[in-house]
């Protein structure tokens, strides 16, 4: 074997511990790791990142899109605007929901982003560009991102 795809990330044979992480952990590597850990807040290796993934997700609308990503439980997404170039897409219970608030206009979830924009870009296969526009932890009600299709 290469290399994984999602599907192999399904794989599992944990008889202990199971499938599941703790929040705190996923928050850690986001956070602390990537966000933290990475010069420049480590902007555009969780693009590249975030990107990857999201091509690698097996969707093929955005209803699927929006599905998985409640599944994999990153946060409940829907959509709040929709027109031919832009779709604005509120997250509630995003994984960051409940950390202290930061500076205002501090945004974290720029690798969730990443992910949508890599699955859209690949649905549409076109460059479609993703923003986040509000966020948890700088005070906002929500997460939101604006999609530029
Ligand atoms: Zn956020």
């Amino acid at each position: 074997m290469k290399s994984y795809t999602f599907e192999d990330m399904k794989k599992m044979n944990r008889t202990t511990l199971g499938d599941m992480v703790p929040l705190e952990l996923f928050r850690t590597i986001r956070l602390i790791g990537l966000n933290q850990g990475l010069p420049m807040g480590g902007k555009s290796t969780t693009l590249t990142i975030g990107r990857k993934i999201g091509e690698s997700l097996p969707v093929k609308t955005i209803d699927e899109l929006l599905k998985i990503f409640t599944d994999l439980k990153i946060g409940i997404p829907r959509i709040i605007h929709k027109d031919e170039r832009k779709l604005n897409i509120v997250v509630d219970d995003c994984f960051c929901k409940g950390l202290p608030t930061l500076e205002e206009e501090k945004m974290v979830c720029d690798l969730e982003g990443a992910i949508l924009e890599g699955a859209l870009s690949k649905m549409f296969n076109s460059k479609v560009s993703v923003k986040e526009i509000k966020c948890n932890v700088s005070g906002h009600e929500h997460c939101e991102y604006e999609v530029r299709l």
